[in-house]
């Protein structure tokens, strides 16, 4: 086995004429598959179907003598809060549950620190001079997208096989600018890292020089292993409380990936304090949430417990396409020796590092094979990878079949812009 940067010109050439036939075959298939977006399949959806099936009537959408078709319980139905304070391991009276989207909550915390400050904020975010949040980068470009579209400036810390760079995060927070940091705790998007107990805890006895510090802790896959057993995840409420900081951190989950994504509910917990301070703030914009579908949702998913029996029924549908693009990497590109990638064992994401300065060339190729990847850079600040190698890998909605053709035009490409890359075409 000998890898491409051992190779001759001459064999070079060799090859790329060969991938570059089988490309313009795979070109001429018209294909239209789609590895772009983190999103359960048909199949997925399906399998909960019964969510569908369990408010029949009138009363069944009564709820321990609280009504849930009608206005109330801003902080959601009881009973829901404490599913989601079953799920994250903290409590009940820390938790909102919010409409479909954890998203929308985490935009709705920036979006108040901008407008009227935190809790603990000396003046609202948008009358400080600057605002500089930290992203650990490969990362998810919609957290990174919304403190970008408030103006922030965002500043890249590593991420390592334990989380983010804690020696750059403990530098960095010294600078009273610095508000924040978005963190996916458990098998991140997109390289899969379940964050070490010596980050957590480093993260839980931060010692920011910003009052107003908030953690973004999207603990979006805190149920979503699909191989080996379920990991117990340290209560990062608790954590911060212990080291004296409870209103340091903002946790945030949904059931998007468990049932219906843009259909399910979402949670966010902080310390009590936290919550009423936002809770005044919001009964401004929202008289409550659709509790119909919090009890949909509870009624359904029982507790944690169920919750993890459904989550071992989707792992059945996510492994095997996981096992495609592994399996497909391993046969493709390993042998080549330019490229790396992480082997998750949940979440929704392969993450890929090719050779530097050929990522945006690779998916040029597959976009124009009929392939859509999510755009080179997205996994950094501003969309931009200054190494423009990382590549996020999305398996779950594409049926197996397609995966492998997906796979097929996907290796290829990596190949060809590696290829061109060495012979400086
Ligand atoms: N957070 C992370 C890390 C995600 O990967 C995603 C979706 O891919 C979301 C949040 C979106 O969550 P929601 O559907 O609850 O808004």
């Amino acid at each position: 086995m000998t890898t491409y940067t051992c190779k001759t010109k001459d064999e070079l050439e060799q090859m790329y004429n060969l991938l570059s036939s089988h490309y313009e075959q795979l070109r001429q298939q018209n294909l239209k598959l789609n590895m772009a977006r983190g999103k359960p399949s048909v199949s997925q959806l399906d399998m909960v179907g019964d969510l569908l099936k369990v408010l029949v009537n009138s009363e069944d959408c009564i709820s321990e003598g609280v009504d849930s078709r009608n206005y109330g319980e801003l902080a959601g139905l009881k009973c829901a809060r404490e599913l989601w304070a079953d799920i994250l391991g903290c409590r009940a009276q820390q938790v909102l549950v919010g409409g479909p989207s954890s998203l929308n909550l985490m935009h709705g915390v920036i979006a108040r620190a901008y407008t009227h400050g935190l809790k603990d904020s000396p003046r609202p975010w948008c009358r400080e001079e600057t605002v500089k949040f930290l992203c650990p980068s490969p990362g998810y470009d919609r957290h990174f997208r919304i403190t970008e579209s408030f103006g922030a400036t965002l500043i890249t810390v590593p991420m390592t096989s334990e989380g983010p760079d804690m020696d750059m995060v403990e530098q960095l927070v010294q600078d009273p600018a610095v508000k924040g940091i978005w963190c996916v705790p458990k098998f991140s998007n997109p390289d899969g890292v379940i964050y070490s107990e010596e980050t957590i805890r480093r993260f839980a006895n931060l010692k920011p020089a910003a009052p107003d510090f908030a953690i973004m802790w999207d603990n979006a896959y805190c149920v979503h292993e699909f191989e080996g057993p379920y990991e117990q995840f340290p209560d990062i409420l608790q954590l911060c409380a212990e080291a004296g900081h409870p209103d340091m951190v903002y946790e945030f989950a949904s059931s998007s990936k468990i049932t219906y994504p843009g259909a399910g509910i979402s949670a966010m917990a902080c310390s009590e304090d936290n919550l009423k301070y936002i809770m005044d703030l919001m009964s401004v914009q929202l008289i409550c949430y659709d509790k119909i579908n919090q009890l949909r949702h509870v009624r359904y998913l029982k507790d944690k417990a169920h919750t993890l029996e459904l989550m071992k029924r989707h792992a059945k549908i996510l492994a095997p396409k996981f096992h495609v693009v592994l399996d497909a990497l391993q046969r493709e590109i390993a042998p080549c020796g330019f490229a790396n990638w992480n082997e998750p064992h949940g979440g929704y994401f392969v993450s890929l590092n090719t050779m530097p300065g050929t990522a945006k060339r690779a998916l040029e190729l597959c976009s124009q094979a009929g392939v859509v990847m999510t755009a080179a850079g997205s996994t950094f600040p501003y969309g931009i990878d200054p190494a423009d190698s990382n590549i996020r890998i999305a398996p779950s909605f594409p049926p197996v079949e397609e995966l492998e053709k997906a796979m097929d035009v996907l290796c290829t490409s990596l190949k060809m812009a590696a290829i061109e890359k060495l012979l400086n075409r």
